[in-house]
Parts: C-alpha cells; structure tokens; sequence
C-alpha cells in the first residue's frame, strides 16, 4: 500500500500547543504530522491527497480521558468498535476507557484483552484506565503495578467511590511510585444516599429524592487533603459544584498535584432539564413528569453551579473537558426515574454541546479545543493533542457555522440515551483522521455504524 499523503488546506488552525491560530495548511504523511505551512494558492500538493478545510476550524484530535466502552461485559450498550466509532464522530481520536467492565480492568489479563481488540478492532486510540481496587469494591487495592506495567494510565473505581480513606491513602501512595494519577470518583455515597438528582426545588417539586451537593464536595475536599499528605497525583472527574471549586483552588494555591475535569452536560444543563422539556419549566407536573435521560452521576446541578463551572474552566482552574460517555440500554432507562441507571450518551455531542459556550461568549474557541486537546494529553503525558511535526496525525475538522439537530437514531454509538433529543445545536465535526487515516467523514458517511438495531431505539 502506498504511504498516504494528506494536505488539510486553508482551515484556521487552533493548536494551542504551539500557539497556532491562523490559516495554514496542515501535512500528514505516513499518519505522522510532517508541519504546518502556510496557506497560499501557489502550494502545489501534487503527490497529497488534499481535504479543503476553508471555512472550517482544524484541531488536533479530541483526546476523552472519561470514556465508558462497556467491553468486555455489557456489549448490549456500547463495544469497541461502536464507542470508537462514537468517539471518531465527535472528532475524538483517543479515549481513555474506564475500568467498570465485567470484568472490572483490574488486572492485567483483562486490560491486555481490551487493548488486544481496541488495537485490532477500533478505529481510534483506546488507553485503559485500571481500577483502584479488587472488582472496584473498595476492600483491597487492585495489583497497581501490574496493571501499570499492561499499559494503564490511571486508576479509578468510577461509579464507586472509594470511602476507605486509608485504602485511598494506600492507592495514592502507590501511585506516586508508579507516576500515574489516582481518578476518584468524588462522591460520599452516604450523604446522598438515595437520592436520584440534585436536591432543590426541582426534585422537591418532583417528589424525588435529592442529593445534596456536599456529597460530592465532602469528597472532594478529603481527596484533595489525602493527595497533599501523600504528594501523589489526583485528578478529579466530573467535578460539578461550587463547594468542589472552592475546594479544588485552595488546593492547588497550595500546590496540591491536582488536575481537574468537567463533562458537556453539567457545562450545559442544569437540574431543570431534569422536568425532560429542555430547561423549560412546566406550569403543572403530569404523568410524564422527567425525562429519565437526564439521570447521570454527579446529578445535574443548579444554575449557579453551571455557571461556576463555565467559569472555572474558561479560567482554567477546571483543567479538562472529559465526556464521562456513559451508553445505557433502552431497558435501563425507559423505567421510572428511581430505577433508571445514571448516565449520558455524549461522544457525538460533546463538542457541539458545549461549543455554544463560545457562541454566547463565555468561553473562547481557543480555550475549549485546548481543554479538549492539549489539557488531557498533559494530563496523560503523551505526546498528543496537537499539531507539532511528528506526532500522530489526529485531526478534528469542524464547521462552526453548521446547524443541526440531534437524532440519537443517527449516533454510531450503539445506545440512544441523551437528553438533547431534538435539540438544535451550533458547529459541527465533520471529519475525524487518526493516525492520517479518515476515519469518520460526515459527508461520505465514512465511520457510520449499522450494526443490527441500537440498543435503546425508539425512545
Ligand atoms: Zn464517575
């Protein structure tokens, strides 16, 4: 097979690595960027294949460090192939993926076997993540070394948090030897014990069981004191309230190892959502009261949390954006609110959800593709998330002028769970290259999944 060639010409590129923000041409070959040159007409690309990117803006491949695959265990919701396709239609081209498999990624021969089929079978970049603990119960520390040895970038029990301070105390400790970040889940499962979504007005109006916010800042304050005490690194996923913010900057003012992430949904919903009329509040509550969609781990929060955690990314005590892609079947959700399960379909909306934001200008373009890019891959340090001569040719092409509304029946995902049904949203991923191969193209279809009948069709 002929090396391919690739010449991405006359888009604004946004690279925050290397402080790109202009019109250049982008160049791949052999799926490794050769440079960025500058776009005149008189470039002669004979021997490239050429995509015109004029009009459009060119990142660097989105990097997910909080991505569920589902695979090995619950291939009824999301696998490798269906979650990478997901990820290459949102313009991802690594995902990390959580250990919450069954069975868990705690240890080396099932981390291998994920990273044995990703590397086989799917069409982006897949680091596993390995969990904290034995079978993420919390009791007895995972064999860290070994998982760290197979390939792990990090350690997390997410969806368990691990209440054992000392156990936590123990991993941080470990991990500091290993030079990987401990991921907790931040949540005190018996403060909010119960409760199905945000406690305030709208789960009282509801007659749900609210969790309170200091479940979650409860936790975050006592990780951030165990990462001081051990000087391991810690990140914090999904991080959602004003309490956790005050938290998470003291910390780092005192030089705690902390990195931060914030996912699409609590950057772009709040508990309103929860009544499933898109933020609208309704006169009455009736029979179909809430859309069990919004049901995600941390809840859905208030309006002053939303706006506190926009604020805090685009001031960059927030370090990430990360996905916390959570693909549930039909049957988990199609259920009352009680017994629906926690979690979001977001790869394919994730930019596009939150690249409003930049419309109603409380973020800059810059600052978003830098925490979706070059933030994650520092965390990760690996040589990704950007455009620099010689790393691997990952690429989002959007458009940022494109209107669409989302139909779930169109993900590549093989789940449907997502409470922006319907909605129109602004800017688009049109084009998705890994490793100078497109692996998602929205015009030919490249990419498109139609493996037998999604998981949670029709509602
Ligand atoms: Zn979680």
């Amino acid at each position: 097979m002929a090396a391919r060639k690739l010449a991405i010409i006359g888009g604004r590129v946004i690279d925050p690595v290397q402080g790109i923000d202009r019109v250049v041409d982008v160049l791949i070959s052999n799926g490794k960027i050769t440079g960025v040159a500058s776009s005149s007409s008189d470039n002669a690309y004979d021997d490239y294949e050429v995509i015109d990117a004029s009009g459009k803006i060119v990142s660097p491949g989105f990097v997910d460090l909080h991505t569920h695959l589902r695979d090995p265990g619950q291939e009824w919701k999301e696998t490798i192939v269906s979650g990478t396709r997901a990820a290459a239609h949102g313009g991802f081209t690594t995902v990390c993926a959580m250990p919450n498999t069954d069975p868990v990624q705690d240890s080396a021969a099932v981390v291998e076997d994920v990273m044995r089929r990703a590397a086989a079978d799917g069409v982006v970049r897949v680091l596993p993540i390995g969990a904290i603990s034995v079978g993420q119960h919390g009791k007895q520390l995972a064999p860290m070394g070994e998982l760290a040895e197979a390939g792990v970038i990090g350690f997390s029990d997410d969806g368990n948090p691990v209440a054992d301070a000392n156990l936590m105390r123990q991993a941080l400790k470990y991990s500091v030897e290993l030079g990987l970040p401990i991921i907790n889940h931040a949540e005190d499962k018996k403060i909010g014990a119960g409760g199905v979504m945000s406690a305030g007005l709208v789960a009282t109006r509801l007659g749900l069981a609210g969790v309170p916010a200091e479940a979650e800042t409860a936790m975050v304050a006592r990780d951030l004191h165990l990462a001081d005490l051990t000087k391991a690194r810690l990140h914090i996923p999904h991080i959602s309230t004003i309490g956790s913010l005050v938290a998470l900057r003291s910390a780092k003012e005192c030089g705690v190892n902390v990195t931060a992430e914030v996912t699409p949904h609590h950057l772009t919903l709040n508990d309103e959502w929860v009544f499933g009329l898109k933020g609208e509040i309704p006169a009455q509550v009736g029979s179909e009261a809430y859309d069990t969609n919004t049901k995600v781990n941390p809840p859905l929060r208030s309006r002053a949390d939303v706006e506190a955690v926009i604020e805090a990314l685009s001031e960059g005590l927030i370090d990430i954006i990360a996905t916390d892609h959570a693909p549930h079947a039909a049957t988990d959700k199609v259920c009352t609110y009680d017994e629906a399960a926690h979690g979001i379909n977001v790869l394919e909306t994730a930019f596009a959800s939150v690249f409003g934001l930049v419309d109603a200008s409380k973020i800059s373009i810059e600052r978003l593709i830098e925490s979706l890019t070059a933030g994650p891959a520092a965390i990760l340090g690996r040589d990704l998330g950007s455009l620099k001569k010689g790393f691997s040719g990952d690429v989002a092409i959007i458009d940022p002028g494109s209107k669409w509304v989302v139909d779930p029946n169109e993900f590549a995902s093989k789940s449907v769970n997502t409470p922006l049904r319907g909605v129109e949203l602004t800017g688009r991923v049109v084009t998705t290259i890994y490793q100078g191969e497109t692996v998602f193209d929205l015009r030919g279809a490249i990419g498109t999944f139609s493996e037998g009948v999604k998981a949670g069709a029709g509602q």
